[in-house]
């Protein structure tokens, strides 16, 4: 996986590579679907949600560019996996699911790999999480029809958001970084996300 997949299509820093390489990706997708763990696809869990497809998790990872001291907020929980990686390139991290069974089952499978610098939440991501803000790194893992401002605000400065825009059926990976409080946008892929629910649910 990580040769074919990811290094081949540009995911080439070294500490994403080691953590993709080292996070057992057959534990967080369903039960009977193992096999097919370390293709290069998204795969069906649980509440109708989808695990992401390796490369862009290594590209979403990548382009936060995570030196080790940062506190990372993510939406969107899912399996925990693309959680797992942030925990071990992160000093910590903050993950909101709105589906309870689902942070359930991430919050078990973290606590058994060992992961003591995450904290799980149940709710709405839209609005952030404010009682630990700023954050240095924010990260989106479900498409939105444009940035929830509360997540930009809750963004430190010099610090950088990804987030999938667009609309339902598809959408661009953006990066957007935060200069003298404004947003500054890269566009870094195409990709298909499920919707983010809510106030910034895609058309
Ligand atoms: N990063 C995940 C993939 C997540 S799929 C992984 O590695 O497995 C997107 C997730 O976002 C789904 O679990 C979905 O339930 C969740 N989600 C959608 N809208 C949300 C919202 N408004 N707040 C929190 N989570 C949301």
């Amino acid at each position: 996986m990580v040769t074919d997949q990811l290094q081949r299509r540009g995911i080439i820093q070294a500490r994403v590579l080691e953590a993709l390489g080292r996070i057992p990706r057959e534990q967080f997708v369903d039960r009977g679907q193992e096999r097919q763990a370390y293709e290069d696809r998204a795969l069906a869990i649980e509440c109708d949600q989808t695990i992401s497809q390796p490369y862009i998790v290594g590209l979403m990872t990548q382009a936060l560019d995570l030196a080790g001291d940062e506190k990372v907020l993510e939406i969107g929980t899912g399996s925990g996996y693309q959680t797992a990686i942030l925990a071990e390139l992160a000093a910590r991290v903050v993950s909101i699911e709105r589906h309870a069974e689902l942070s359930r089952r991430a919050s078990t499978l973290l606590a058994e790999l060992g992961y003591l610098n995450v904290r799980l939440i149940v709710g709405d991501g839209s609005a952030g999480w404010p009682d630990e803000a700023p954050y240095d790194r924010i990260i989106v893992t479900a498409a939105a029809s444009q940035t929830p401002e509360a997540l930009f605000g809750q963004l430190r400065e010099g610090g950088m958001l990804v987030i999938p825009i667009g609309d339902r059926d598809s959408q661009t990976l953006q990066a957007i970084h935060k200069i003298d409080g404004k947003p500054r946008a890269t566009t870094l892929s195409g990709c298909r996300f499920v919707p983010l629910v809510g106030e910034f649910e895609p058309e």
